[in-house]
C-alpha cells in the first residue's frame, strides 16, 4: 500500500496532522491500540491554559485560540482556575499569578466558588477566569472527520515493528507493508524509538507519568461549576468529571514508554495534599489512571524534519500542552511538509526545529 504521507500514532498529534494533510496527498495514519487515543490523548485534564508552559508553548497556545474557540462550533467550555497557597507556598503562589495571570482573590470570594476549602490552612487565593475546559473527545473526532473527509486512511492495531528506506519509506505493521514518501512520526512517548528505527538519532525525549484518581462528589455538592482547582505551584489538582472529582497528584516521575498506571503510594501522597486544603475527607476511590507527558530536553515542542534523514518528520514532545497547541502545529505540519509560507514566527519555527538539537 503506497501513500504520500505515513503517520504513525493516533493521539491528537498523529489525527490532527492528518487533517492538514489530507488535502496535499494521500495519507495513512497507523496506530498500533485498537482505539484512537488510547495512550496520553485518553487521559488528560482537558484545559486549555493559554499561559502555561515556556514561551514556545505559550506562542502555540496563543496561536490556537481562535481554532479552539471556533472551529466546528468551537471545544471550549468556562470552567476556570482556582489557586490556593499555604503560608509556606509564597513563591509558588507568586509565580501562578506571574506565570499565568493569575489574580489574587479574598479568602470568602474563594470559598463562594470551592465551598470545601479548609480556611485553617489556606492562606491566599488566587483565580484566572478565561481558564476554559478543551471538550478533547469532540476536537479528535472533529479532526478525524477532517482527515478521513479529505481521503486520509486510518489503520488501529497497526503497531509498526520495522522500517527501511528503500527509495520511499517501507513500514511493517504486522503482516502488512506500508510505503510512503514522507514519514511523519507522531507516536508520544515512543517517538525516539520509531525514530530509531527509521535510522534517525533520538532527541532524548522523556515521558513523564501525571496519576489521576476520581472520587464521588465531596459531601455530596453540586460541582459542575466548580473551577479546576489547585494547590499554588501544582501541588495537586483536581476538577470536575462527569458528576465526580478527579484529583491528581500533579506527579512529574520520569518513566520510560509505556501503558501507564496510577502508583498507590503516589496517589495517596497527592490525596494527602489535596486533603489538607480542604474540609470533607476522603473516603472513597473510584477509580484511577494516569497518563504520560512527553517532553524534549527543553520543553518545547518538536516539529520539523529531522536533520539528517531525508522525509523523516517529527511532531513530538506535546508534554502537558498536546491538547491546547494541537491546531497550531497540525498547522505547522501541513504548511512546512507543504513547503508554502508558514503562519508562525520563523523564531517559533526554530525553537521547535528538530534541528536545535
Ligand atoms: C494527566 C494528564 C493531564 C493532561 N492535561 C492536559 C491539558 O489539560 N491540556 C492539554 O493540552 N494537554 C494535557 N495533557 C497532555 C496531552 O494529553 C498530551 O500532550 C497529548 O495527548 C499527546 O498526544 P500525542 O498524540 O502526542 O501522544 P499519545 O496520545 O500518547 O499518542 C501517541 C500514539 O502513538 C501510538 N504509537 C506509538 N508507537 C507506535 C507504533 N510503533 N506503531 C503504531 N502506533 C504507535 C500510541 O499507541 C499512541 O496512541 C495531559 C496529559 C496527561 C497525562
Amino acid at each position: 500500500m503506497t501513500y504520500d504521507f505515513l503517520i504513525i500514532g493516533g493521539g491528537i498529534a498523529g489525527v490532527s496532522a492528518a487533517a492538514h494533510l489530507a488535502p496535499l496527498g494521500s495519507v495513512c495514519l497507523l496506530e498500533g491500540e485498537s482505539a484512537l487515543g488510547y495512550h496520553a490523548t485518553g487521559r488528560s485534564a482537558a484545559m486549555y491554559l493559554r499561559d502555561y508552559g515556556n514561551d514556545v508553548v505559550r506562542a502555540l497556545n496563543y496561536a490556537s485560540e481562535e481554532h479552539h474557540r471556533t472551529a466546528n462550533g468551537g471545544v471550549l467550555s468556562p470552567r476556570g482556575l482556582l489557586s490556593l497557597a499555604r503560608a509556606q507556598d509564597g513563591a509558588a503562589f507568586e509565580a501562578d499569578l506571574a506565570g499565568l495571570g493569575m489574580a489574587e482573590i479574598s479568602l470568602p470570594e474563594a470559598v463562594e466558588m470551592f465551598p470545601i476549602l479548609n480556611m485553617a490552612t489556606t492562606t491566599r487565593a488566587s483565580y484566572l477566569a478565561e481558564a476554559p475546559d478543551i471538550d478533547t473527545d469532540r476536537m479528535l473526532q472533529n479532526f478525524l472527520k477532517q482527515a478521513r473527509g479529505q481521503g486520509a486512511e486510518v489503520i488501529c492495531s497497526a503497531s509498526v515493528s520495522a522500517i527501511r528506506k528503500a527509495g520511499r519509506w517501507r513500514v511493517q505493521a504486522g503482516e502488512t507493508e506500508y510505503s510512503a514518501r514522507i514519514l511523519v512520526n507522531a507516536a508520544g512517548p515512543w517517538v525516539d524509538g520509531i525514530a530509531q528505527m527509521a535510522g534517525a538519532e533520538s532527541l532524548g525525549f522523556q515521558p513523564y507519568r501525571r496519576s489521576m484518581v476520581r472520587i464521588p462528589a465531596p459531601d455530596g455538592h453540586d460541582l459542575r461549576n466548580w473551577p479546576m482547582t489547585q494547590g499554588a505551584g501544582e501541588r495537586w489538582y483536581a476538577k470536575p468529571d462527569a458528576g465526580a472529582w478527579m484529583i491528581s497528584p500533579g506527579e512529574e516521575d520520569p518513566m520510560p514508554p509505556h501503558d501507564a498506571w496510577a502508583d498507590d503510594m503516589v496517589l495517596a501522597e497527592g490525596i494527602a495534599r489535596y486533603q489538607e486544603m480542604v474540609t470533607p475527607e476522603v473516603t472513597r476511590l473510584e477509580t484511577s489512571w494516569a497518563g504520560l507527558r512527553t517532553f524534549a530536553p527543553d520543553h518545547s515542542l518538536v516539529v520539523g524534519f529531522d536533520r539528517v534523514v531525508a522525509d523523516f518528520f517529527w511532531v513530538g514532545g506535546q508534554g502537558g500542552y498536546g491538547f491546547q497547541t494541537a491546531p497550531a502545529v497540525a498547522q505547522l505540519v501541513g504548511e512546512l511538509i507543504g513547503g508554502g509560507g508558514t503562519s508562525l514566527d520563523a523564531t517559533v519555527i526554530n525553537a521547535l526545529s528538530p534541528a536545535r538539537f
